[in-house]
């Protein structure tokens, strides 16, 4: 850490002696919104301190030119409130706003995914349908290289990283750390967290969640961590295969069910929903980020982009039916094809319009 680039980061210790001042009745609202690539942007506002609900926080807005969501000319861009969640970082009462990008006269903006995946989540609610997401993420240094990578050189072959414990095997496992308190205390529903095949690779899953909810509550785990390793000056990769060769690519695997697949006979429901999946092949892959074929080869734990394939708790196919679901006969599946760098609104709208058809 003798890089000069790293001055730059945060000094907890000195930024704790602020965070304690009083606020005298006021409190720090941070908008985040989802940008152009695919990343979070946020900016802050001061509000009276009050029980807010997201419908009553002021819509507020941005340079949608300085983004790439918008024209110069007309370069106004809308923030909606959709969700309020406790700022982990400020601590309470400070509040977090996810807000959806309007444009000026009324409709929604082009990066705009959430409108109409909420519209299809309130059509098909009754079928309560649930999801649970895998994200997976690379740590990079400011050079872009995996964190504890050899200079010029590469790590001993993958095997001893997945759920590694020990210096050599992971790395930056404080930020992991830190980002899971951070979920929990604004009440992201985190399950779990594990390291990943490849090193410098982890995991956290964020589930079960309800029709809309697990957009907003990844987008926000995804702010989370963003904001988290920025305080340890290392940068997160969603990118679906950020080391080419023979390191695992990351994905966001998907896993769903109905009602009617979580209760008894469900496995009737699963079969029905892959018939229907199965002719949306490659629609969905349109859905399900950039750069997906890199990843989707075949090997490395993954189906081929070109097939449709399931089975029973093999992870060579694009839907796995978990072992515990098959014996049981009802539960739920995992659609693995999903990049890491999907966005989560997308992939659980086409999931639901291809089971049940398009509003
Ligand atoms: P894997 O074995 O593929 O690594 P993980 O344990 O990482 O699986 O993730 C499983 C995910 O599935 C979790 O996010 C969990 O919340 C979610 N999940 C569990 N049960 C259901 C269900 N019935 N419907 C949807 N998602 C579920
Ligand atoms: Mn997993
Ligand atoms: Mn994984
Ligand atoms: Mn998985």
């Amino acid at each position: 850490m003798s890089d000069s680039r790293y001055a730059f980061t945060s000094k907890t210790e000195t930024l704790n002696k602020y965070l304690k001042l009083d606020q005298k009745g006021m409190i720090m609202a941070e908008y985040v919104w989802v940008d152009a690539n695919g990343e979070t942007r946020s900016k802050s506002r001061t509000l009276k301190e009050a029980e807010y609900k997201a419908e009553d926080l002021p819509v507020w807005n941005f340079d949608g030119s300085s983004t790439e969501q918008a024209p110069g000319d007309n370069s106004d861009v809308y923030l909606r409130p959709c969700a309020i969640y406790p700022d982990p970082f400020r601590g309470s009462p400070n509040i977090i706003v996810l807000a959806e990008c309007w444009n000026a006269d009324g409709t929604p903006n082009k990066y705009n995914y959430r409108h109409e995946c909420e519209k299809v989540m309130e059509a098909y609610a009754d079928h309560e349908p649930w999801f649970g997401l895998e994200q997976e993420y690379t740590f990079l240094d400011l050079d872009d290289r995996p964190f504890g990578w050899p200079a010029g050189g590469f790590p001993a072959p993958q095997g001893p990283y997945y759920c590694g414990v020990g210096a050599s095997k992971v790395v930056m496992r404080d930020i992991v750390e830190a980002h899971y308190k951070a979920c929990l205390f604004a009440g992201i529903k985190i399950s779990g967290t594990n390291a990943e095949v490849m090193p410098a690779q982890w995991e956290y899953q964020v589930g079960p969640c309800d029709g809309i909810e697990m957009g907003d509550q990844l987008w926000m785990a995804r702010f989370f961590l963003a904001r988290v390793a920025e305080d340890f000056g290392v940068k997160v990769s969603v990118h679906p295969k950020p080391m080419k060769g023979p390191w695992n690519g990351a994905g966001m695997h998907t896993n769903f069910s109905t009602k009617e697949m979580r209760a008894e006979g469900g496995m009737a429901h699963i079969e029905a929903a892959l018939k229907n999946l199965e002719p949306h092949h490659m629609e969905c892959i349109k859905e399900y980020g950039e750069d997906n074929e890199q990843r989707l080869t075949g090997g490395y734990e993954t189906g081929a982009i070109d097939q449709f394939t399931w089975g029973v708790a093999n992870r060579g196919c694009s839907i796995r039916i978990p072992r515990e679901t098959a014996a049981k006969g009802f539960g739920y599946f995992e659609d693995r094809r999903p990049a890491s760098n999907a966005d989560p609104y997308r992939v659980t709208k086409i999931l639901m319009t291809s089971i049940f058809g398009k509003l």
